[in-house]
């Protein structure tokens, strides 16, 4: 069965001499990784289209329930290529495309994501230099995909509380919170700042300047949590 869609490559693995299994976030499919035949045998239109982070309109050829299907066609939308040129970018870049390939099942759509994912890469192209972009991305994807920390006060009983526990996920108030479990203090700022980002347009990403604490402050949080959560830290941060 013949299916088109379109698709942001989020990471590619060479197979045999010349084929590559490539790793997309698909519109109408979710995450999905297809084979594609020859690619890297000479440098074609169709070998640029399966750079990391390019979008194109795809078709894939397979069975209902094939595991790797078939890449037929590969149009490039758009290249991100200007991401790919520095090196600082590109790295933000992977650091959004690991967390989203890590946390997302395969074959489920989530056409949120995919348009918060093609969203946020514009936004490190036009302006790569702004520093909430990638924790805006983080904070908003976990949100889409179900994995957002409780931050509204205590989970357990609702009062007022600022101590973020991180094996649970969520703010814990003292009377909840068993005493032996690990905590970050978190301040009113770094959670106003954590609501404004998830709900802002990723546009104010650049914009916005929190102090410095109050950034690293969030960023631990969330950092922390993303690790707990893919029980392991996300590798392209450790550039930061
Ligand atoms: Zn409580």
């Amino acid at each position: 069965m013949l299916k088109r869609t379109e698709g942001i490559v989020l990471k590619t693995i060479p197979f045999g001499e010349a084929d590559l299994i490539v790793t997309y976030l698909t519109y109408d499919f979710g995450l999905i990784k297809a084979f594609a035949k020859s690619p890297r045998k000479t440098k074609s239109r169709f070998g640029s289209s399966l750079e990391p982070l390019t979008y194109s309109a795809i078709s894939f050829w397979g069975k209902e329930d094939a595991n790797l299907p078939r890449l037929t066609q590969s149009d490039i939308i758009l290249s991100f290529k200007l991401i790919r040129e520095r090196l600082d970018c590109f790295l933000k870049a992977s650091e959004i495309i690991e967390l989203t390939v890590n946390l997302l099942p395969e074959h489920e759509a989530n056409k949120k994501i995919f348009t918060l994912l093609l969203d946020i890469l514009h936004t490190v192209e036009n302006d790569c230099n702004a520093l909430l972009t990638v924790i805006m991305y983080k904070i908003k994807f976990l949100d889409l995909a179900g994995y957002a920390p409780r931050l509204e006060g205590c989970a357990r009983c609702g009062k007022s509380g600022f101590s973020f526990y991180v094996s649970h996920g969520a703010i814990l108030c003292e009377n909840c919170a068993t005493g032996t479990d690990s905590h970050v203090k978190l301040s009113q700022g770094s959670i106003r700042l954590y609501e404004s980002l998830r709900k802002w347009d990723n546009s104010l990403a650049g914009r916005i300047k929190p102090s410095g604490n109050l950034f690293a402050e969030l960023s631990g949080m969330i950092n922390d949590h993303i690790r707990y959560t893919l029980s392991k830290p996300l590798k392209s941060g450790a550039f930061y």
